[in-house]
């Protein structure tokens, strides 16, 4: 199902990790809002960037979260988050970006040089940046770009 000119639904659903353990992960109506709120600004990222996003990571269902590690109240569990990376150039270089555009968003991690997670939020937006890395096999997060 499209849900902007260049986003689907099966985007924001598909997970390797789900399929390979079996889970479901299929969006409940209730988060349909979010979803499409979140590819609504997609597309001001998309055109920004001037290249395809790559969604690695979506929506995901409670058991999913639960098996990638992620916190509980992941923004990804709302259907307001995604993973991505993207041809324009590597996770500090599209935070740059992004960054320069004025665009709007909630939370924009370059987590550990592999993806950019952003996240967005229909009652306000924060403009948060961080930086993910590993200390001590720990991932920690540093305020703005490292
Ligand atoms: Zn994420």
């Amino acid at each position: 199902m499209k849900l902007t000119e260049h986003f689907s639904l099966e985007e924001f659903s598909c997970s390797t990790t789900a399929k390979r353990l079996k889970i479901e992960n299929k969006i409940p109506d209730h988060l349909m809002a979010n979803i499409q709120f979140t590819a609504n600004k997609l597309e001001l990222v998309r055109k920004v960037l001037a290249h395809p996003i790559i969604i690695t990571s979506g929506y995901r269902c409670p058991a999913l979260n639960t098996q990638v590690g992620g916190s509980p109240t992941s923004a990804h569990t709302k259907g307001l988050a995604v993973d991505f990376h993207c041809a324009y150039g590597d996770p500090k270089q599209i935070c740059q970006r992004l960054i320069a555009s004025g665009i709007e968003f909630d939370k924009l991690i370059q987590e550990h040089n592999q993806w950019v997670h952003i996240q967005f939020n229909p009652t306000g937006h924060r403009q948060q940046v961080l930086t993910a890395i590993k200390q001590n096999g720990k991932t920690i997060y540093l305020p703005g770009l490292v």
